[in-house]
């Protein structure tokens, strides 16, 4: 059910009471394919051993350790999320978080808070400030943020995320960064300044901080009932560390199960890392918003992308589909354009001509 404690643990705890108890849950809407019109079940052990009607469960009552009313709540198995990146997502749950600021004095008092409350952060990240709501209608200057934060690398997307303000001491992270395009002294940073202060912070993010991400990540995913996600890493999208770090955790607390693909052509590695596939963004193409998915016709809407860019092609994917099989480890891409999407078949269908 979606309120377990340990979704996705495979051995119960032995100290925990509820496994040597059977418990009948009764008068909610048990989703089973073993019976659709189930509103009844029967944990034995902490694991499921009936599901059925009110009428049949009747015959339980009497015999179980306890008897749970569901209310009507609707109970299904544990939902599996298939493409996670847990570190971006728990990060965002664990920085500021400012969509709810109602003015600029509103906002740098949450960032004062924030800094206060996070003196071990070497960065502070935060999301959702947007200006145009604010009375007076401009973002925090970099001086205010400066004193807000004592000084310290702090990093605020706006809300749309295309555009962040920083504190000096991001900045000074970046050489050269006042050269970019989108560097403006006082306003918000866009284009290539941007991004160059947004790698920085993200790589100023300590092992605990991320560790706390994680965690923060993984207990959100349990609280909407999901029992198992997929995490998506890869040496263009995280690092090693990350991922091993990330599948020790998992291994040492409860909390959800997680799958780790690492996306890597060096599927070898990919095997010592402890992935169980070389998988996940792996990408034959890029997307669609930026005009880099593949496509068999030109893009319509922009001038000069052509049919996008592939980054892998037939071939590559037969070999890399190849390797993976010799080595027993699951193959998947990333593919999003219909000629991306056909080299992938195509290298999968010259893949099992070797293979099988
Ligand atoms: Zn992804």
């Amino acid at each position: 059910m979606s309120q377990s404690t340990a979704p996705g643990n495979d051995l119960p705890d032995p100290q925990h009471p509820s496994h040597h108890r059977t418990v009948l849950l009764r008068g909610g809407d048990v989703h089973s394919p073993a019976d659709p019109f189930a509103t009844a079940m029967v944990v034995e052990r902490g694991h499921v051993a009936w599901v059925g009607s009110e009428g049949a469960a009747d015959a339980f009552a009497d015999g179980v350790d306890e008897v749970v009313d569901l209310a009507g709540a609707l109970v299904t198995p544990a939902f599996t999320d298939a493409h996670v990146h847990t570190t971006a997502t728990g990060l965002a749950l664990t920085g500021l978080d400012l969509t709810g600021a109602r003015s600029l004095a509103d906002a740098l008092v949450l960032v004062r808070e924030h800094a206060a409350a996070h003196p071990q952060d070497t960065v502070l990240l935060g999301h959702g400030w947007d200006a145009a709501r604010w009375p007076g209608g401009r973002p925090p200057t970099r001086a205010e943020l400066d004193e807000a934060t004592g000084g310290r690398p702090l990093y605020l997307s706006r809300i749309d995320v295309h555009s962040a303000v920083v504190t000096t001491a991001l900045l000074d992270l970046v050489p050269g960064v006042t050269d970019r395009t989108g560097y403006r002294p006082d306003a918000p940073l866009t284009g290539d300044a941007h991004h160059g202060v947004r790698a920085a912070a993200l790589a100023a993010v300590t092992p605990r901080q991320r560790t706390q991400a994680q965690r923060a990540a993984l207990a959100h995913a349990a609280s909407l009932g999901i029992g198992s996600v997929h995490e998506c890493a890869g040496p263009e999208i995280s690092d090693e560390d990350d991922f091993t770090g990330l599948l020790r955790l998992a291994a040492e607390e409860p909390g959800p199960r997680v799958v780790g693909y690492w996306a890597d052509q060096d599927v070898r590695r990919a095997r010592e890392l402890g992935a169980a596939g070389a998988a996940g963004d792996l990408f034959v193409d890029g997307a669609l918003g930026s005009h880099t998915a593949c496509l068999h016709e030109p893009y319509a809407d922009a001038h000069g992308a052509g049919t996008g860019t592939a980054y892998l092609d037939a071939a590559a994917v037969a070999a890399h589909v190849v390797a993976c099989t010799e080595m027993g480890l699951q193959a998947g891409f990333h593919a999003i354009g219909d000629a991306a999407v056909a080299s992938v078949v195509d290298g999968i269908r010259a893949a099992a001509e070797k293979v099988g």
